[in-house]
């Protein structure tokens, strides 16, 4: 039975059971809350809603992205599309489970126009969020998903080819850099062997093989 952080005692989640925005009841659930009606920067004009995390309230393991896409900021959870598929794919793959054994969110809840970058002020103004989201979750590891939220959870300036091939601890979790699926998917061979070897280090120390 997977354990939560610090050693908590809790059942082995059902398949599915966590897959809803949040689960009701606990903190992150008012964390959502307050986020789904956030006006802490401009993105907030041009949201369908916001995308603010979707997965295991508990989870061990978690996955950190960028910002959500057109298909995310229709269906209001992060990782729905192509990307998404292919990270669910790895999931299966390379750890043999499904999006509802972790927690997935993005650097920024809110969609930016026209896919561009997220900007500074932007994530500056949501960073708040994903640490309440780190501090709830408690996770053992954390796999960041291409530059942006590498940089911000790492502190650094250096890219993903540069820092990937390890594990960083971080506070009381460990610190997975890995690319961005999409980068998985422009580049394809090479790129989705190195997510894999990098997903199969996140394994290892969450303690699945
Ligand atoms: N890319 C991201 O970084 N996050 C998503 O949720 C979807 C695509």
């Amino acid at each position: 039975m997977p354990g939560g952080a610090g050693g908590r005692p809790r059942p082995a989640p059902r398949a599915g059971q966590y897959h809803a925005a949040v689960a009701p009841g606990t903190e992150l659930a008012d964390l959502a809350r307050e986020a789904a009606g956030c006006t802490r920067c401009p993105l907030a004009a041009h949201r369908t809603q916001v995308v603010f995390g979707v997965g295991d309230p508990e989870a061990d393991l978690m996955f950190v992205g960028e910002a959500p896409g057109r298909d995310e900021d229709l269906r209001g959870e992060p990782f729905v599309g192509r990307s998404g598929k292919l990270l669910d794919r790895l999931l299966h793959e390379e750890l043999g489970v499904g999006r509802d054994r972790c927690y997935i969110a993005n650097v920024v809840k809110c969609r930016p126009p026209d896919n561009r970058d997220p900007k500074a002020d932007e994530i500056a103004a949501c960073r708040p969020y994903l640490e309440a989201q780190l501090r709830l979750i408690r996770p053992k590891v954390v796999v960041t998903l291409g530059n942006f939220s590498t940089r911000l959870l790492l502190g650094t300036d250096l890219g993903i080819t540069k820092v990937r091939g390890r594990s960083y601890p971080v506070g009381d979790w460990h610190l997975v850099p890995t690319y961005h699926p999409a980068a998985a998917l422009r580049s394809g061979g090479v790129v989705v062997a190195e997510m894999r070897a990098d997903l199969i280090r996140a394994k290892q120390l969450v303690g699945w093989g």
